[in-house]
């Protein structure tokens, strides 16, 4: 079989496990304080929908910024991400949660991590929805470990939730394996 498109998790699975998710979070960041509240940092634009479910299921206080950074051609990583923009938010004595899309081979994690640790962030976190472990570049392996995962994954490229293929299926509500060489 060589289907196209293959479901591999369903809206209804997504918002459940993004509960479950917040909940965590909110339970270790108790000790955040509405003046200092937590820096939640949207990556953009494949996190937008579970970043915003997210941030709405959390019981602390928290803010939300965005940031953008650019890997990913067609089904290839294209290179080394560049950070397009973020360099304004200043994260200097604050508790940062990254909310990404997917955790890949953790180039782009890696980047973002040593960009705000030197800027001088109280703490740095990840949460993403998805991760492929099995991707991680061997010298990533134990360095870029997201704090906080919806569902860990198989080597598969995958659309849907905000996932795009150039720009394509960002708004398919389930999350999809996605075979761009299948006949239709
Ligand atoms: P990494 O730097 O960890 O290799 O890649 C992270 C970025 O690559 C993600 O934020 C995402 O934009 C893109 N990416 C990695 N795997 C996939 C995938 O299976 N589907 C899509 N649509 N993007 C992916």
């Amino acid at each position: 079989m060589n289907e196209r498109f293959t479901v591999l998790k369903t809206d209804a699975e997504i918002r459940a496990r993004i509960k479950e998710l917040a909940a965590d979070i909110s339970k270790d960041y108790q000790h955040i304080k509405p003046e200092n509240p937590l820096l939640v940092l949207c990556t953009l634009r494949g996190a937008i929908f579970f970043s915003a479910d997210l941030v709405r299921a959390l019981t602390i206080p928290c803010e939300i910024n965005f940031i953008k950074v650019k890997s990913y051609q067609g089904t290839r990583p294209a290179g080394s991400p560049i950070f397009e923009f973020g360099e304004q938010i200043d994260v200097r004595g604050r508790e940062v949660l990254i909310v990404e899309d997917i955790v890949d081979t953790g180039q782009t994690m890696d980047t973002v991590m040593h960009n705000f640790a030197d800027k001088g962030a109280a703490s740095i976190r990840i949460a993403t929805m998805l991760d492929k472990p099995s991707r991680r570049y061997p010298h990533l392996i134990g360095t870029v470990v997201p704090d906080y995962i919806g569902f860990s994954i198989e080597d598969h490229f995958v659309i849907g939730w905000g996932l795009d293929y150039n720009e394509d299926f960002r708004l398919l509500p389930d999350i999809m394996i996605y075979n761009p060489d299948a006949e239709d």
